[in-house]
């Protein structure tokens, strides 16, 4: 059998696979808590179901236009100006098959052979494998805890080439939490002045589950605009990750080349989810703010209960729904047969003996980190942390 090399290049999904291993132990009836993966664990707000419905019985069943109907384009304009006072027109946005093809089509847009593209980490696993496939060279630039996980703007000025290309990053971020503020941006922005070959990919997905205050996006710069592309999706806010819908703004050049690549690849996303889409981003945010409240007092819990356990280092996350502790210094020690000497092995060490899933630091670029979600119930949070706690205290 033959399989062509662009396998080579990249790696499976470390979230994706962690989540298979704890279905695969629930399935042999252990009761496995969940808190590898990334998806809100609240059903989607029935205003957007209902549109989604009337969608159906409309007959919104068509091939759609390769951008997205003009109508969810309009409203995602309607939403950038209302939630970010950034204007956009229609012909600068591209509606895809979540933000995870927006931003696969933007990387394919804007990288050549050799490229670099620089991430700063920890960043979300698929950022380093996409640039991979565009044959791009992923250029990390470190963080730390210490840094509330944020670069600075010498730290970009010493990184960048004359072969930079592409800034990707998020923020509020996956998965470390950090969130920058407009203060912090314009400083990045100073130094993007300086080099105006490089485009800047901001992905803001979590936008909305941010628990310091507002928002800022770096396209607010008008001089800078022209060169940042904003990802957003409906997955995160709105409880929608299996209706995939996500998109980018951009220059109408970019966001014209994006279309091109995702007419041959996939051509225009479900109908049906465009529609509710159009109800989502332009009713009532009420539903997704009271996601917000609860994810607020969840990491609230998370961050108590983290305390209690000696040895981890936590960063109190700004934003999303994850804790990125440093693990390291378990690293080296052991129970019965088994020693922990990484982040995949404590991951593992955890999944096995407190059937707790999470995922390993290495995937998104900190090998003393591990992300543990707290998309999920309260009870199972309380629950998965005393497991943790107990199966930690016998590692010596
Ligand atoms: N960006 C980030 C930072 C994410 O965490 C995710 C989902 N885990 C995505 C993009 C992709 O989201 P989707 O494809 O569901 O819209």
């Amino acid at each position: 059998m033959h399989l062509s090399s662009i396998l080579q290049r990249f790696n499976e999904p470390e979230t994706l696979k962690m989540a298979k291993l704890g279905r695969e132990l629930r399935a042999q009836g252990i009761d496995v808590i969940d808190l590898s993966l990334g998806e809100p664990d609240f059903d989607t707000p029935q205003h957007i179901k209902d549109a989604a419905i009337k969608a159906i019985e409309d007959n919104w069943s068509h091939y759609t236009p390769v951008a997205g109907y003009l109508d969810l384009r309009e409203a995602v304009c309607f939403k950038f100006k209302r939630d970010n006072n950034l204007d956009y027109k229609p012909e600068n946005i591209v509606v895809s098959t979540g933000a995870k093809q927006s931003l696969a089509n933007a990387i394919l847009a804007l990288t050549d052979d050799g490229d670099e593209v620089i991430i700063p980490t920890p960043y979300w696993v698929t950022y380093s494998e996409l640039v991979k496939i565009a044959r791009g060279k992923v250029v990390e630039l470190h963080t730390t805890t210490e840094s509330g996980f944020k670069i600075t703007p010498q730290q970009l000025e010493d990184t960048i080439t004359d072969k930079t290309r592409v800034f990707l990053f998020s923020s509020p971020c996956n998965p470390s939490g950090a969130v920058y503020s407009k203060e912090e941006l314009e400083g990045l922005a100073e130094v993007f002045r300086k080099h105006p070959d490089v485009t800047i990919l901001s992905d803001e997905i979590y936008e909305y589950i941010n628990f310091v205050g507002k928002h800022e996006s770096i396209a607010q710069f008008e001089d800078l605009k022209d060169r940042v592309v904003v990802i957003n999706g409906l997955s995160k806010g709105f409880a929608m990750t299996g209706w995939r819908i996500g998109y980018i703004a951009a220059n109408a050049q970019i966001a014209k080349a994006c279309e091109k690549i995702q007419g041959q690849m996939t051509s225009g996303t479900n109908s049906i989810a465009q529609k509710a889409a159009v109800v989502a981003l332009t009713t009532d945010l009420r539903p997704s703010m009271e996601m917000v409240e609860e994810f607020t007092r969840r990491r609230q819990r998370v961050l108590e209960l983290v305390k209690e356990i000696p040895g981890i280092k936590c960063f109190e996350p700004e934003g999303a729904f994850y804790i990125f502790p440093d693990v390291s210094s378990y690293y080296g020690k052991s129970y019965g047969t088994t020693t922990i000497n990484n982040s995949a092995d404590f991951s593992m060490f955890l999944l096995n003996t407190a059937h707790v899933s999470s995922v390993m630091g290495d995937a998104f670029g900190e090998p003393d980190c591990v992300r543990f979600s707290f998309a999920n119930s309260m009870q199972n949070i309380e629950r998965a942390w005393a497991r943790i706690k107990e199966a930690l205290s016998k590692l010596k």
